[in-house]
């Protein structure tokens, strides 16, 4: 038997997913990805992954909230029906919501209107930030940093930023999600000695899927989508970098999940 993981990061709502999802959740069964977080990244598509927990109660729970990717398309009095979203039970993080500079596809103005929304709105649901950050870690801080005594905690998920920003991060409390980018022998690099100084017990692992299918994955699929099967390729990769067994990885990042988003 292997040991049982968390994927607290993917897009299991995702079209790419429409012809096979059964098939998907089997597979990820087969290697110990016995529970999933379904990342809900706008109003419509938090309701889908609501949708989906509903199908699969047993296995997978959902977030709710806007992608700052999003933020724009995202007028402030919507935020009934998020408020809403984030009282189901199918329900056990707010976000994802945060700050992304990299792509700017809502303008700064909207993505922090929306952050600072989302933020009130944890404070009120007491459900831990999944949040997302991208180039924009000193406007993030500054903003969360008001917010976060107030909240249930949180995941910086997909962390790709380097060590300074971890430690803010870790001495904010937070938990720290890592995904296949640890695989990547182009970009990944600085993160090999990132996992080294993330405490065990803030360390969360994700796929991301469909997106950031590991590259040291052999053989690929033909389609590059990336699925929750895939995580143990993140998790062996941590392993290696850290000189610890992946079953050691695995106990500690499946105890913190269910920590953090209170699991049954
Ligand atoms: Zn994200």
């Amino acid at each position: 038997m292997p040991p049982t993981l968390i994927d607290i990061g993917l897009n299991l709502t995702h079209d790419s997913f429409d012809h096979d999802r059964n098939d998907v959740l089997a597979r990820a069964q087969d290697v110990g990805v016995e529970y999933m977080l379904i990342t809900g990244s706008s109003l419509a598509n938090s309701q889908a992954a609501i949708d989906l927990v509903k199908q699969h109660p047993q296995r997978l729970r959902a977030t709710a909230g806007v992608h700052p990717h999003h933020a724009a398309e995202f007028p402030s009095s919507h935020s009934e029906q998020l408020r809403a979203l984030l009282t189901q039970p199918e329900v056990v993080a707010t976000g994802e919501c945060g700050l992304d500079y990299f792509r700017n596809f809502s303008p700064h103005a909207d993505q922090e209107r929306v952050f600072r929304l989302q933020l009130e709105l944890a404070c009120e649901s007491h459900k831990p930030l999944f949040l997302h950050q991208r180039d924009a870690h000193d406007p993030f801080v500054a903003i969360l940093k008001d917010y976060l005594p107030r909240t249930a905690g949180g995941v910086a998920h997909c962390f790709t930023a380097d060590l300074r920003e971890a430690r803010d991060y870790l001495d904010m409390g937070l938990y720290i999600g890592i995904t296949g980018w640890l695989c990547d022998e182009r970009r990944g690099q600085h993160l090999r000695e990132v996992v080294q100084h993330i405490p065990l017990d803030r360390m969360l692992i994700e796929t991301d899927a469909p997106y950031l299918l590991p590259r040291d994955l052999t053989p690929k699929p033909k389609s590059r989508r990336n699925e929750p099967a895939f995580l143990t390729q993140v998790l062996n990769a941590i392993a290696h970098y850290r000189g610890a067994t992946p079953e050691s990885i695995a106990v500690a990042t499946t105890a913190n999940a269910r920590r953090l988003f209170g699991w049954p």
